[in-house]
């Protein structure tokens, strides 16, 4: 079922955990989830991310999570992930995504600020939710390269401003995270995660969720995380279990193997973010 994203997310802010937000690239991605969601009567953030054009379109994405929010019974936000362009998120406004993010953290503050208010404004007439993006979570793979992640970590300071003047629904922080594999544990900053909370009012995200650590997300969900994304711990877990399964030889066991791989992650994360059964 379609459930509102914003209240979705104030739920969990004040029972202090987390909902995983799950980026599907396919019609069996979103069912592995869904079918979770529904058995253990949770709620799930079905995530679509831009970056993934590649993989499967708007169009296509659009279809598959309206059919979901239709046909199951658990209940279910469409979200798009790391928006970056006006028109793109517009689009999926108008295709039925009920929650999106702007992500203009790349940006100075200014142009953050204005870039999120344009989409605020497009959103909210629509009830459509509003996650933006303060500070920068950098990617992993860029450590090889660079020899950093390029995160920025976001200052407490600024957060207060961001939100009163985008009027943003919730807010994505950088605080140790990185998207894609790490190469060990991060380090997660509890104290610079508190200050955050104390001077913002909205819920928080995590990005770059995949790989954490157990301890790290279980606390970030009891410490203020309203919503985690995982992406890369869903992947990797399909294809090393159909790398490790000598019996898939068929095209159907292999799908299948994978998709129980995803499920099984899914099942692990709602336990790790403390995640409430819905209620209406
Ligand atoms: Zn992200």
């Amino acid at each position: 079922m379609r459930v509102d994203a914003k209240k979705l997310l104030y739920e969990a802010k004040i029972g202090n955990y987390a909902i995983p937000a799950c980026n599907f690239i396919d019609s069996d991605s979103a069912r592995a989830y869904c079918r979770v969601a529904e058995k253990e009567k949770k709620p799930l953030i079905l995530s679509y991310a831009e970056k993934h054009q590649g993989i499967i379109s708007l169009e296509e994405a659009a279809m598959i999570g309206n059919y979901f929010q239709e046909h199951s019974q658990a209940a279910i936000v469409l979200h798009l992930d790391h928006g970056e362009d006006k028109d793109f998120i517009k689009r999926a406004i108008e295709l039925g995504f009920n929650s999106v993010m702007i992500d203009a953290s790349s940006q100075s503050f200014e142009e953050n600020v204005r870039l999120t208010k344009e989409i605020v404004d497009l959103a909210k007439s629509k009830g459509v939710q509003v996650e933006a993006e303060l500070g920068h979570v950098g990617a992993n793979e860029l450590v090889d390269k660079t020899g950093s992640t390029g995160s920025i970590y976001t200052e407490a300071e600024s957060v207060k401003r961001f939100v009163d003047l985008t009027q943003v629904d919730s807010l994505a922080v950088s605080i140790g995270t990185a998207h894609g594999l790490y190469k060990g544990t991060p380090k997660i900053s509890f104290e610079a995660l508190d200050k955050i909370r104390k001077v913002c009012s909205i819920p928080l995200v995590l990005h770059g969720g995949s790989s954490s650590g157990d301890d790290n997300l279980s606390r970030c969900a009891i410490s203020g995380i309203s919503k985690i994304n995982i992406y890369t711990d869903f992947i990797t877990a399909a294809f090393t279990s159909v790398q490790k399964d000598a019996e898939v030889n068929n095209w159907i066991d292999l799908k299948r193997t994978g998709q129980l791989a995803m499920e099984n992650t899914l099942r692990h994360y709602y336990e790790v973010f403390h995640t409430k059964i819905y209620k209406e």
